[in-house]
């Protein structure tokens, strides 16, 4: 139902609700905002175009909805006067907006990632409150477990090795604090997701431009045998929906990750088969933060949001390899809405 073939049923049921997105020109936002307009619903995004990465590619990842009638877009940071006029028109926020990103959180990284995970996610939340939002969707990460999850058997406590992972758990407990105040919130781990539009510094863009002639050389960080739970962009884009309107997710923490955990090497072989070219790489040693293995535990996101992932690695890494082939060959992109 959460899925573009379920149109008719979403909106027999939920009609066409006003809902926002922070995070809303990112690799994860920017789809999900396409979802909940094919869906039905009206959609608020809100995004600053962090240039942290090219802003042009968050710019470009809206192109397809900027002149949505039921898209509005709000550019600026999310400030408590801007929370405010846009929560109190929407009835859930999918809050995805944030400073992602293991390696730049070491040193003065945090800075942003404190002010850009935690500060922002309080005010979200806080805000939600005061606006009467039915519910806040907010995305955590698998970074919450550090070293902890790494099989079906066990049930891992959260126990960061990274300051990002820190500052994402520091929003799950902000959860906890406001619904304490009576707010709903929900909050999904997203294990390592791909797909178009996937952020420049995650493993396998990197990889994809690797294997261009005139590309960057792949740094591989460790000795590739790092197992990751890969999760499909629109397998994630259907959980994030699931957890905004499904009743019985209110309060809930799920998993969600892809079906399987894979190494790094398996996946440099299928970037490699799949662009017919060999990618250049160099090795540098494992940096820190970086947990060997991550396994994601969904039975309980399959029994209460209905979910389970529908794309595995090949045909997934299949879109994203034509996204990485699109991108060169097109034109500059056209810039939306300053
Ligand atoms: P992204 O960087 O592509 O998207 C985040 C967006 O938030 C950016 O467009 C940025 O400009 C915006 N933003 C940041 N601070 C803002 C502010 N103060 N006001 C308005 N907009 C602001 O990242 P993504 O990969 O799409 O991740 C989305 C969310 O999911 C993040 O919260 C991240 O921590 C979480 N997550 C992502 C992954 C993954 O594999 N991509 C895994 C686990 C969790």
């Amino acid at each position: 139902m959460f899925t573009p073939s379920g149109i008719s049923k979403f909106r027999q049921e939920f009609g066409s609700p006003v809902v926002s997105v922070t995070g809303a020109a990112g690799f994860i936002g920017s789809h999900l905002v396409e979802r909940l307009l094919q869906l039905g619903c009206s959609v608020i995004g809100i995004d600053d175009f962090d240039p942290w990465y090219d802003p042009t590619q968050k710019r470009r990842n809206l192109l397809d909805v900027v002149r949505n009638p039921d898209f509005e877009l709000v550019d600026g940071a999310l400030s408590r006067a801007t929370a405010r006029e846009v929560f109190s028109q929407s009835s859930i926020v999918f809050h995805l907006a944030g400073r992602p990103g293991v390696q730049d959180s070491w040193g003065e990284g945090f800075v942003e990632s404190s002010r850009r995970n935690v500060e922002l996610t309080q005010r979200v939340f806080e805000t939600s409150l005061e606006c009467d939002v039915s519910r806040v969707v907010y995305a955590s990460s698998s970074s919450v477990y550090g070293s902890g999850a790494t099989s079906l058997e066990v049930s891992p406590e959260p126990r960061p090795i990274s300051p990002y992972g820190v500052s994402k758990l520091a929003g799950e407990q902000l959860a906890h604090v406001y619904r304490n105040q009576g707010l709903e919130v929900t909050n999904l781990r997203y294990f390592t997701v791909y797909g178009p539009r996937q952020r420049p510094d995650m493993a396998m863009h990197r990889m994809f431009e690797s294997t261009k002639p005139d590309g960057p050389v792949f740094v591989r960080r460790g000795d590739g045998q790092q197992r990751r739970e890969f999760t499909y962009v629109s397998d994630v884009v259907s959980a994030t929906v699931a957890a905004g309107f499904v009743v019985a997710a209110a309060d809930e923490t799920f998993d969600v990750g892809g079906g399987s955990s894979v190494s790094l090497q398996e996946v440099m072989a299928i970037v490699e088969n799949l662009s017919g070219a060999a990618m250049r790489t160099e090795n540098v040693a494992a940096p820190a933060g970086d947990p060997a293995t991550t396994v994601a535990r969904t039975n309980k996101t399959s029994q209460i949001l209905g979910w389970s992932p529908e794309v595995d690695l090949f045909e997934g890494l299949r879109w994203q390899c034509e996204w990485h082939r699109q991108k060169a060959s097109s034109e500059p992109p056209l810039l939306v809405a300053d």
